[in-house]
């Protein structure tokens, strides 16, 4: 699984007043532009002639385009890590990976929210609540489910062959995001949707919860020179994620939250370093290059680990 790396001493580069100011309100304004856009479609009749619910999605994919396009200028305008702007020819798999377990991810939320035991979401005393506590309902109890998915792939070594796809990558940015093998991005969808469906709250505080998860899960992979300042005892911001793409397990088996990182703080696994610096980022197993060797390695994870290192080209690393 994971190795030991040493973490590198904080480099003191000099940043005016300005830039840091900057650096802190990134990551809110963009969150809350979004959130803002996503807000005013709830509120909005337009466009006219749409019923509410492709509204509401139209303004949700409104809000999302409009967080992508800044992401994508600002990884190209004020890198976290310069090296990383530089291609890993991982952008096909990248992309590949994303629409598949895209797709497959939304049959199984389907599945799960026309199960009967789901069928009167909305309708008790939690669907009642105001959305704002209905949505702090949903994140807290989605994330208890995705916080010990995510850790037992990382503790659990037949877990950890579909998860090392998307820990393979040995820069973060935007485009491998989404970088998941389809079982384990649906292993975590089985072990969450569960958990929030069961609360009852309302189908609205539920595309709020898929809103914020979007946002959030776009940012954590950016290369952007944000920083997450008190916000990362509460969410899990760029600087907390990148802690967890380490190698050295002291440093990658922490942060396990995808939006929240209450249940890390809970069950210990909380990391924030902002004194120190990262090292490389990577797994010490051996990757293949392209996609559908990557969907089937996790089948042949013993012999592929013993013939790649024979034959090193293959190989991420
Ligand atoms: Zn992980």
């Amino acid at each position: 699984m994971q190795a030991k790396a040493a973490a590198l001493p904080a480099a003191s580069a000099p940043e005016s007043t300005l830039a840091r100011l900057a650096a802190y309100l990134a990551w809110p304004a963009l969150v809350l532009s979004s959130a803002s856009i996503l807000a005013f479609g709830f509120g909005s009749g337009h466009p006219a002639g749409l019923s509410e619910t492709l509204r509401k999605a139209w303004f949700f994919n409104l809000s999302y385009l409009w967080l992508l396009m800044w992401l994508l200028l600002l990884e190209r305008r004020w890198p976290w890590r310069r090296a990383w702007q530089q291609s890993d020819g991982q952008l096909p798999a990248d992309l590949a990976h994303t629409l598949l377990d895209k797709g497959t991810v939304q049959m199984t939320i389907i599945f799960l929210s026309g199960l009967p035991f789901f069928a009167s979401r909305g309708d008790g005393l939690v669907g009642s609540l105001p959305l704002a506590v209905q949505v702090a309902i949903g994140l807290v109890s989605a994330e208890f489910g995705l916080y010990w998915a995510h850790r037992l792939s990382h503790e659990w070594p037949v877990f950890w062959r579909f998860h090392a796809v998307h820990h393979s990558v040995r820069r973060l940015w935007i485009a491998n995001t989404g970088r998941f093998h389809f079982i384990d991005s649906n292993i975590s969808v089985l072990a969450s949707m569960p958990f929030m469906l069961a609360t009852g709250i309302s189908m609205d505080a539920m595309i709020w919860v898929s809103a914020i998860t979007a946002y959030l899960g776009l940012l954590t992979h950016c290369n952007i020179n944000m920083r997450g300042g008190w916000l990362s005892y509460v969410f899990n911001t760029p600087n907390l994620h990148r802690w967890h793409h380490s190698p050295n397990p002291a440093e990658g088996n922490s942060n396990y939250g995808q939006n929240l990182v209450i249940w890390d703080q809970v069950f210990g696994t909380w990391l924030h370093r902002p004194d120190r610096e990262l090292g490389v980022i990577g797994i010490v197993e051996r990757m293949p290059r392209r996609f559908l060797q990557q969907l089937l390695v996790p089948f042949r994870w013993a012999r592929f680990q013993a013939e790649s290192t024979k034959a090193d080209p293959a190989t991420l690393v």
